[in-house]
């Protein structure tokens, strides 16, 4: 998810829409631990005419079903991104943003996220941001070899705010 800002490499990636079950060992368990609940987390993306956040919002309730222990959203108005936060349910995150209206812009990404590398804590709540501000990801699964790449990306001189695999993504990138 990207701010708008081009130089000419760049190509404009765009915002998706998609759904993961992850079935690595950790959620494996917490899946046969879950008295018959499905633990998936959960992406939604929008682009058009319309804000997005509103729509983000619904979207990821629609997603709860699935299970979740933080959400967040990233909107991106004029190169700008504003990400939004919360532990616990998508109602908070509702209240937290005036449905939405804090954070206005007509392109966005959502996450609900199941923790499997950090605790689930508002920092580690998806979207993470590059250091930057130009880039917002989200992302659902594992990143097996994310300590290598953090310690690479340390040394490199990225600045970590998550303690999450994910957040080496969007370094990376
Ligand atoms: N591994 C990532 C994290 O712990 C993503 C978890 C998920 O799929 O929600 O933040």
């Amino acid at each position: 998810f990207w701010n708008g800002s081009a130089t000419e490499s760049q190509e404009r990636f765009p915002v998706s829409t998609g759904l993961c079950m992850t079935l690595h060992p950790s959620l494996r368990q917490r899946w046969n631990g879950s008295k018959g609940g499905i633990i998936m987390c959960g992406i939604v993306g929008y682009t058009g005419t319309q804000n997005a956040a509103p729509i983000l919002l619904e979207g990821l309730k629609k997603l709860e079903y699935r299970g979740y222990d933080s959400a967040g959203i990233a909107v991106v108005q004029d190169n700008h991104i504003s990400v939004s936060k919360v532990t616990g349910r998508i109602a908070g995150l509702a209240e937290k943003t005036d449905d939405g209206k804090l954070l206005p812009g007509m392109t966005g990404i959502g996450h609900t996220r199941w923790a499997t590398h950090g605790a689930p804590t508002e920092p580690n709540a998806h979207p993470h941001t590059s250091n930057n501000g130009r880039f917002a990801v989200v992302h659902n699964g594992i990143i097996e070899n994310y300590m290598d790449l953090r310690e690479e990306l340390t040394r490199k001189g990225y600045h970590f705010e998550s303690e999450t695999d994910t957040e080496i993504v969007v370094h990376l990138i």
